[in-house]
């Protein structure tokens, strides 16, 4: 199979055209091509030589992920379910802005991503784990994931003008409307979908270098949140990178003895070896660091544990981001009472922590990545 266009950085193309005996101006052409305007045929790039054009389709496609299926509404959180090239499905979630929860103020929306297809690291509460871990994804799926909800955004915008009303929900986004530049959506990107960003490290790195060049994605790296179950040694290793990442860790236990119950990668990496990773970070990029904690009924959400996870915010000088569990099918696990997480969130309070309770309506969407593709992955086995 060819390698696709959007796995190679602008450096790697200019060797390419170099290469070619081609002009390098033609590859500031082609990535306005490929991220401004979101072009997905060759022919469309009209300003390059069709000879040019021949060369590229020789040895690079330009592969679109395919909806396959849609959650929500235009204002609220939408979930995309996408079909990859070898019938895989990964998950993206569109979530309007809340600047409250992961950094600056914004006025546009929020691109969580997956990065794998299924994950090794099985942690007892999620959807993600439930099946296993089949593969990572390549940098063009990664990258993509942003340019195929761009490109759907602009074909709905568009239809949303012209008709006044909602669109198909099912529709293939394989066309690609022009232009695009003015229709830019998301402006934040969380990498939270499916998947343990940091078990597809050099495959994420690539992919949020494209996402964050100007001749790219254009998405600020303050602007891009990784979340990690917490694998150590490449914590450090992204705090050596240049990119100025925002790094959320999930914690979902203040002790050994909570995380060692409902998440396996803590018998491999400890507490005591994840703080020291996420200090050592801190100290290396000077950045803030979020600690994710779902409450899980029974499990992590009584109040002695404030003060496990008070103290460990305070060393890391972090903030705390509550999230109440979201139910998964066949999973044991209740989210706890509204009146116990509000609880939860007033004793970290009185201790001084910088805590966030997530409120929002809704959560059958909302929900943590994963499930959609869990649903539909049992539908078609059934059929
Ligand atoms: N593997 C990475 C990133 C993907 S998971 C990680 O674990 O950080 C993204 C977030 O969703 C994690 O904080 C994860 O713990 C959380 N999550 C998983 N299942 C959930 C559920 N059912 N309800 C609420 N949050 C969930
Ligand atoms: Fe994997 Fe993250 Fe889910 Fe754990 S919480 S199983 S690491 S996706």
């Amino acid at each position: 199979m060819l390698t696709d266009i959007k796995s190679l950085t602008r450096e790697e193309l200019e060797t390419q055209f170099k290469d070619w005996s081609e002009p390098v101006y033609r590859v500031e052409q082609l990535l306005n091509w490929l991220y401004a305007r979101r072009v997905t045929t060759w022919d469309a790039m009209t300003n390059l030589s069709k000879g040019l054009r021949q060369k590229l389709a020789g040895k690079f496609s330009i592969q679109v992920l395919e909806l396959a299926r849609k959650q929500g509404s235009h204002d609220t959180t939408q979930k995309f379910l996408w079909k990859l090239a070898d019938g895989a499905f990964v998950e993206s979630v569109l979530i309007p802005a809340n600047p409250a929860l992961y950094g600056e103020a914004s006025d546009r929306h929020t691109l969580c991503i997956s990065t794998q297809v299924g994950c090794a690291y099985g942690c007892k509460f999620c959807a993600s784990g439930l099946e296993g871990w089949k593969r990572n994804l390549g940098v063009h799926e990664i990258v993509e994931q942003i340019l195929s909800v761009e490109r759907w955004h602009s074909v709905e915008g568009s239809k949303l003008k012209v008709e006044g009303g909602a669109a198909d929900e099912n529709q293939p986004v394989t066309s690609s409307p022009q232009p695009a530049t003015d229709t830019r959506l998301v402006n934040n990107i969380v990498v939270m979908g499916m998947g343990e960003p940091l078990a597809n490290y050099d495959n994420l790195l690539k992919a949020l270098k494209i996402l964050n060049a100007p001749w790219g994605g254009g998405i600020g790296a303050r602007k891009i949140t990784i979340s990690t179950s917490g694998l150590a040694p490449q914590i450090r290793k992204l705090g050596n990178e240049p990119l100025q990442f925002r790094l959320a860790i999930s914690l979902h236990g203040a002790t050994d003895e909570v995380r060692n119950r409902i998440m396996p990668v803590n018998k491999k990496y400890p507490l005591r070896e994840l703080v020291n990773a996420c200090e050592d970070y801190q100290h290396e990029k000077g950045r803030m660091i979020t600690l994710e904690y779902i409450l899980i009924a029974g499990i992590n959400d009584m109040l002695e544990q404030t003060r496990p996870l008070a103290s460990l915010a305070k060393r890391l000088h972090a903030k705390v981001n509550l999230i109440p569990y979201n139910k998964v099918e066949d999973l044991p696990w209740e989210r706890p009472t509204e009146a116990v997480c509000e609880k939860f969130l007033a004793a970290l309070e009185d201790q001084n922590v910088t805590a966030t309770l997530r409120r929002e309506k809704g959560h059958d969407i909302d929900a943590a990545c994963g499930q959609l593709r869990l649903k539909t992955e049992r539908e078609l086995a059934a059929k």
